[in-house]
């Protein structure tokens, strides 16, 4: 189990550090490297496992405040995710219907105004995102098998937003349409790859309306901190260590050494290293990492969005409002309502129009939710400012036009003693938990062939 501090006694630091008992050093503590350590135990192999921060879960942080379980970071969960589901069923997590569908309010900010969206409307803007997400249906046949197919269209190379500008239908419909690629996004669209939506529509059957549900429909009751918690407690052959944050990787022909910022070392026969794309970089690799992988890391991927439960005065109801990309807030959905307050959660795909000095820039944020809320008035903000968080910097993983054929591959290929995990280089959900989880199975099991 995990400890609180990187501190440990003498005795547990040379058992944890002998070369002849650890098998890998892990590299980051999110779901990608704590899958792994429980994968690699129930194979009998011994790791430690080295996170820098005080806690596990990384790009997933479920935080206690005001009441309730608020999810800083990964929420949602779906039974089209396969690798997530099964954790979810081995461990019994409880699930829940989010947002709840009782008395919501759907509308979307279009041509200066709120449209309400009545059941009809909301068929007519699935029917719409359907059409906008057909070309996944040629560019990934096999969504679950393949990582690229042949793409005779350029399509790789398109941005989403140069995908929208070719996109037509009614104003309303279409804004709702560029709303959800904010939220697939969860950066500039002109930075995003349109790989990304059609990938996410591929591997939900080709439908809409499975895609929408994968997305945002089912969150953890107690939050992901209840499952990433049940699976490093299974976890039995990994010494797990907090507050360990990684400086240097050095590779030699007899092991890897993995120097902490602490002045303490661990080596291994291997190590996998689980740390997100964009901080890859902030690592000392020697010998140094593929040209891709720096080069990748360098370039980041263009997730950099803001989400942060924002809580208003009075009860606005039950309310899902989705907004194209020239507003600020491009979603805002009740998260908890009463007489006494409402807890919203806002994402805006491009923080920088929020115009905000400050994360908790209470009349920033206010000024940005008004045309989606007219009249609210906001009261306070918490959440996590993952794009200036050194050990993310940035939110889930979207790439770049391009990046997809370019960086995929390399991200997960092996280097020497060095294996390679996490969401960020899975071939199907990729920046969600599920790649995260997939990516902790499979290294687990290169990890072990290699050593056997
Ligand atoms: C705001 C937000 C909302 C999201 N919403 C969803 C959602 O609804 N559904 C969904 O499926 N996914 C969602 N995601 C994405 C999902 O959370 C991530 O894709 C997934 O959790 C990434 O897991 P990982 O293990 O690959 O990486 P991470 O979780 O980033 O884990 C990497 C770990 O490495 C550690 N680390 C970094 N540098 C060092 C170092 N030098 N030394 C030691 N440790 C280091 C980090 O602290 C971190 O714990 C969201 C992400 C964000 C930010």
């Amino acid at each position: 189990m995990a400890r609180e501090s990187g501190r440990t006694t003498a005795r547990e630091q040379i058992v944890a550090t002998s070369d002849s008992e650890v098998d890998v050093v892990i590299v980051g503590g999110g779901f990608a490297g704590v899958t792994a350590a429980r994968e690699l135990s129930a194979r009998g192999r011994r790791a430690v496992l080295v996170e820098a921060r005080d806690r596990l879960g990384g790009r997933t942080y479920t935080k206690d405040h005001d009441g309730h379980p608020m999810e800083f970071g990964g929420t949602w969960v779906h039974p089209l995710q396969p690798h997530v589901w099964s954790e979810v069923d081995r461990y019994a997590v409880e699930t829940e219907t989010f947002p709840v569908l009782e008395g919501l309010r759907q509308a979307v900010f279009s041509e200066g105004r709120v449209v309400d969206l009545s059941d009809d409307d909301l068929e007519r803007a699935l029917e719409a995102f359907g059409e906008f997400c057909a070309p996944g249906m040629t560019l990934f046949p096999e969504p679950f098998l393949e990582t690229v197919s042949s793409d005779p269209d350029g399509l790789g190379g398109r941005s989403l937003r140069e995908q929208l500008d070719a996109f037509k239908a009614e104003p309303a419909l279409r804004d709702w349409v560029e709303g959800m690629c904010c939220l697939v996004a969860f950066g500039p669209l002109d930075r995003s790859g349109a790989t990304e939506i059609f990938r996410c529509y591929a591997l939900a059957g080709y439908s809409a309306e499975q895609a929408m549900a994968a997305l945002s429909a089912t969150k953890l009751v107690k939050g992901t901190r209840e499952l990433i918690n049940s699976i490093a407690g299974q976890a039995t052959l990994a010494d797990i260590r907090l507050n360990s944050p990684v400086r240097r990787v050095v590779q030699s022909d007899g092991g890897v050494q993995v120097e902490l910022e602490s002045g303490e070392t661990v080596t291994a026969p291997t190590a996998l290293i689980a740390l997100p794309m964009n901080v890859l970089n902030s690592v000392e690799f020697e010998p140094g990492l593929s040209e891709i992988k720096r080069t990748a890391s360098a370039d980041r991927h263009a997730g950099a969005g803001m989400k942060c439960f924002v809580r208003v005065k009075g009860d606005v109801g039950n309310v899902s409002i989705v907004a194209p990309e020239a507003q600020a807030v491009n979603f805002v959905v009740t998260y908890a309502h009463g007489p006494e307050g409402t807890w919203l959660i806002v994402f805006s795909a491009n923080p920088d129009k929020l115009q905000m000095s400050r994360f908790d820039d209470v009349q920033g944020m206010q000024t940005a939710l008004q045309p989606l809320l007219p009249g609210v008035e906001v009261e306070s903000i918490v959440g996590w400012d993952w794009s200036n968080d050194p050990l993310a910097l940035g939110t889930w993983c979207i790439y770049r036009p391009g990046q997809l054929a370019k960086v995929l591959p390399d991200l997960r290929t092996t280097e020497g003693r060095l294996f390679f995990a996490g969401a960020d280089s899975s071939s199907t959900w990729r920046g969600f938990i599920d790649g995260a989880i997939e990516s902790g199975y499979r290294s687990a099991r290169d990890i072990d062939n290699y050593l056997t």
